[in-house]
Parts: C-alpha cells; sequence; structure tokens
C-alpha cells in the first residue's frame, strides 16, 4: 500500500433505513494522518455516515462503495472492519449493565488480538496509562459500562476505548446537545493525543465550538444526505458567524433557483 493511499473513502455512496433514503451520493476522501470535521444540522445524515462506515446492519447500502486503506469494506461486518484498524466513538453509547469497563476493554481487546488473548497484567499496564494521560478516576474501571453515566463520563469511556484499541481511522460522532465543556474537551484531548501521520480521524459535530479545541485540517458541510460543501477550517467559522442558512442561500443560488 503506497502511502499516498488515502486511509477513508466514500464513493457515490447511497444509503438508506427502513426503505427511506437518507445518503443520497456521498462522495468523501480522507487521507493519512488529517483531521476532518464533518458538520451539519441534525438530521443531515451525519450520524448515518458513520454508521454505515462501521457497518450497522440495519443501514441498507443502495449504491456506492466505502474503502478503508484502498480495501473496499463495504460488505465487511463491523468486527472485520474494527480489526482492520476502523473505530466508532457513539454519538449515544449503551449502557451495559452488569459488565465493568475492565471486562469490557479486556474482551474488546481480545476479541482483536490475533491468537485471542492479551495477558491480565499488560493489559492492566495499558488501561492504568490510558486512564492517566486521559485524568480518568481509577475508580472507573469497576463501574458497570455506561451504567449511570454522565454524558462527559460517557465520552470519557469512549476516548478510553479509542486510546486502548489504537485504531488508524477513528470517527467520533458528537452529542447534539448537553455536551458540557469538560466532555467538549475530553473529546478534543483525546484526538490532539492520537493525532499522528499514521492515523485520521472524522469528527462529527453540530457546532463550531469543539472546532476550538480541535484545529481541523479539512471541514465538511452534510445537507440532506450530500455532502454540500467541502472546506478548510474558515469554513467552520464562516457557519458559526452566518449559521447554515448561508451556505443553503448560496447553494440554490447556484442551481439557478
Ligand atoms: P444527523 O446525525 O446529521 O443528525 P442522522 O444520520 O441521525 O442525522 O439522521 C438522518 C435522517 O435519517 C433523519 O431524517 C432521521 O430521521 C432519519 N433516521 C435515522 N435513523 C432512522 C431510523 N432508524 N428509521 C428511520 N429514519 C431514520
Ligand atoms: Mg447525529
Amino acid at each position: 500500500m503506497s502511502d499516498s493511499t488515502p486511509i477513508f473513502e466514500v464513493r457515490g455512496l447511497r444509503v438508506a433505513i427502513e426503505g427511506k433514503e437518507i445518503l443520497r451520493g456521498v462522495d468523501l476522501t480522507i487521507e493519512r494522518g488529517k483531521v476532518h470535521a464533518l458538520m451539519g444540522r441534525n438530521g443531515s445524515g451525519k450520524s448515518t455516515l458513520a454508521y454505515v462506515a462501521l457497518g450497522h446492519p440495519s443501514y441498507e447500502v443502495l449504491e456506492g462503495q466505502i474503502l478503508y486503506n484502498g480495501t473496499d469494506v463495504t460488505e465487511l461486518n463491523t468486527d472485520e472492519r474494527a480489526r482492520l484498524g476502523m473505530f466508532l466513538a457513539f454519538q449515544y453509547p449503551m449502557a451495559i449493565p452488569g459488565v465493568t469497563v475492565s471486562k469490557f476493554m479486556h474482551s474488546a481487546l481480545k476479541a482483536r488480538a490475533e491468537n485471542g488473548d492479551v495477558q491480565l497484567r499488560e493489559f492492566r499496564d495499558k488501561l492504568n496509562a490510558a486512564m492517566d494521560l486521559l485524568g480518568v478516576d481509577k475508580s472507573f474501571t469497576g463501574r458497570y459500562v455506561n451504567d449511570g453515566f454522565s454524558g462527559g463520563e460517557k465520552k470519557r469511556l469512549e476516548i478510553l476505548q479509542m486510546f486502548m484499541l489504537d485504531p488508524t481511522f477513528c470517527i467520533l460522532d458528537e452529542t447534539d446537545s448537553g455536551l458540557d465543556i469538560d466532555a467538549l474537551k475530553t473529546v478534543a484531548e483525546g484526538v490532539n493525543a492520537t493525532r499522528s501521520e499514521e492515523r485520521s480521524h472524522l469528527v462529527i459535530t453540530h457546532y463550531q465550538r469543539l472546532l476550538n479545541y480541535i484545529a481541523p485540517d479539512v471541514v465538511h458541510v452534510m445537507m440532506d444526505g450530500q455532502i454540500a460543501r467541502t472546506g478548510g477550517p474558515e469554513l467552520a467559522l464562516q457557519l458559526e458567524e452566518n449559521g447554515y442558512e448561508w451556505l443553503e442561500d448560496e447553494l440554490l443560488q447556484a442551481a439557478g433557483a
């Protein structure tokens, strides 16, 4: 694989859920070592793209391709994509009462290991290091996964998983509302700490606010199931200042309406 092969690429992607077409021809290329932001109004299809990138079984790919490191992963199961190095931090992480964070993380790492095993000592050292880096209290590991977690704690666990699984392509789906500033900073720290020439991130956010902490290389705006505009960091600032109407008006004018 040459270094110029994009880490993630979506070509002409059309996706439906329950018979309703949500993504209506998405093209997106993310080069190695880049942080891309995906912005857009609620309901524009951002989470759909995140889910379908990781192979959520409820979504039907009508047309198009999803490539990871040059490999067509469109037909692969989620676990296969994860093993290749893809990762998704959920917008709404699920609670798993009865399963501790520690047990959950160990199982996830074992599932991904080639020989199906991860030494407990090695695992604990890695987990402790990740928690130190994130400033997570050690009592965290004994709690049940997301059970009674605050919004900020849920985000911290998503980022902890990202640290532990060491993926090459990370999609972070942001909560649209009620995300406190600490949670925001946790996500930003997670992205900034894992930024490298070998890894890329797609940061999904409704608001420009998160991008005060993460400087994206590229910004995309999704509208009505399509990437309506791609630009640099200034695009996010323009949206912050003028809202989404400005872009909608411009696109309407360009369409000759
Ligand atoms: P965003 O993340 O940008 O807010 P989503 O991808 O969550 O947007 O949703 C895009 C569209 O898909 C919305 O119109 C939403 O109502 C619809 N949608 C999402 N999930 C389902 C579902 N399970 N069944 C039917 N429609 C859905
Ligand atoms: Mg969403």
